[in-house]
Order: structure tokens, then sequence, then C-alpha cells
């Protein structure tokens, strides 16, 4: 059986970051499924669809393929077809993400793939209802959060490091929208899975964010034996 550590939380917690980690140190496939959100919120916006349209949504969710393949053990996600990669990390991006993922059609697509992928292979998967939809069974679940004015400082530091001026304000606000949108949902809402570990990051850097998740995973390990 495939071993599988679901990982959610709200945006900026640091989950892409420090699952990617926790992956490579265990031997894992790490599985970002925002960017499969992501993916289908860019193929909406080239589409000219707007995400408030649900029924052009419906119609037009079967026009998009979104296939994952690892290069050099990275994910990178295609598009029918065009590698998208690289396109998908933009706040625009983000924020469509957030807007199409309400939809029951979008979603349905996109957790099949998921399901898929983690039956086969050791994941380490990450997003807002892995381990409440996804993969309820999964081995560790793990709520993975940060007090919303560290997340939008991380996410400032992130954006000057790629030299992007941007008000630390403005991103706090957006990441406030977008945690609201995300909770408030009726398809698959961002809650803590009944026996999901909470992990609050706010006074931790990525190395002890890392280990407190795999010290929880070996633990784990050590009541399979
Ligand atoms: O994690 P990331 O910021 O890349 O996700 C983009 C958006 O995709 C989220 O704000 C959320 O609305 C949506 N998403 C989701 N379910 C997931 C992963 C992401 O609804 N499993």
């Amino acid at each position: 059986m495939a071993k599988n550590i679901a990982i959610d939380g709200p945006a900026g917690a640091g989950k892409s970051t420090i699952a990617k980690r926790i992956a490579k140190e265990l031997g894992m496939i790490y599985v970002d499924t925002g960017a499969m959100y992501r993916a289908m919120g860019l193929f909406f916006h080239r589409q000219g669809v707007s995400p408030q349209d649900e029924a052009a949504i419906a119609r037009e969710v079967g026009n998009a393929q979104v296939t994952i393949r690892y290069e050099n053990g990275q994910q990178q996600v295609f598009l029918n077809g065009e590698n998208v990669t690289a396109q998908l990390r933009t706040e625009e991006v983000g924020r469509m993400a957030s807007k199409v993922s309400v939809y029951p059609a979008v979603r349905k697509k996109l957790v099949e793939l998921q399901q898929q992928m983690a039956a086969k292979q050791d994941v380490v998967m990450d997003g807002r209802d892995i381990g409440t939809v996804v993969l309820p069974q999964a081995d560790l679940k793990v709520y993975l959060t940060a007090d919303s004015r560290v997340r939008a400082l991380r996410r400032v530091g992130e954006l000057r490091e790629k030299g992007q001026e941007c008000d630390p304000q403005e991103i706090e606000r957006e990441i406030r929208e977008r945690d609201y949108q995300d909770m408030h949902r009726d398809e698959s809402p961002l809650r803590q899975a009944e026996d999901a570990v909470l992990v609050d990051t706010s006074q931790m850097d990525i190395d002890q964010a890392v280990q407190a998740v795999i010290r929880l995973f070996e633990e784990r390990r050590a009541e399979w034996k």
C-alpha cells in the first residue's frame, strides 16, 4: 500500500516549501494540488470565461486537460499538452484558481487525478481538502498554519527576492480574502480534519517545521510496526 501524507492549510503557510522538503527527506513524491487549480484558473482566464459564470465553466471544463509529469523530481503541470508550470505562481492566477475551485465540476476532475496519483505511489500532497476529501485515509494528516501577518511578511520577502516591490498591507489583505473564500465555500471548504495534527509555524523556521512533521510521521511509523 502506498503511504500518503496530507498537508492542508491556508495560503502562505509554507505548505509547498515544507511538503517538498519532507518528500525529499522521506523519499516520497511531492504533489502540489494548488498548481492544478491554478492551471484550471489559467485555462478559464485564457478562454475569457468569467469565474462567476458557473454554466460556462461546467460546459468548458471538459476541454481542459490537466496532466502532471515529473522532471528531475520537479512537478510539471501541463494544460492541454503545454507546460504551464512557470505561469502559475502569480497572484492573479492564484485569485482565479480560488474563484474557479468553488465549482464541483472543477473539483471532481482534479480530485480524481489526485486520488489516482496517491494510490500508485508514496506521496506528500498539499492543498485545502486533502485530509478531508481527497485522502481521508492518509497515514498522517497535518494542518499547517501561521498568523496571517506572518504569512504576509513571508510572501513579501519572497516577492522582494524576485525583485518585485509590493505593499505588505495589500498582501495581507489579499491573503485574508483568499482564506475567507477558501474557508466559506460550500464545496470542500478549507478546514482542519478531525484527525489532523495542527502545526502552527508562526514561530518556526522552515527546518523546524519540516522536522516537526517528520517526527510525527516517524511516530506513526513506529505504531505500525
Ligand atoms: O495552494 P495554492 O495557493 O497554489 O492554491 C491556489 C488556490 O487553489 C487556493 O486558494 C484554493 O482556492 C484552491 N485549492 C483548492 N484545493 C486544493 C488546492 C488549492 O481549492 N486542494
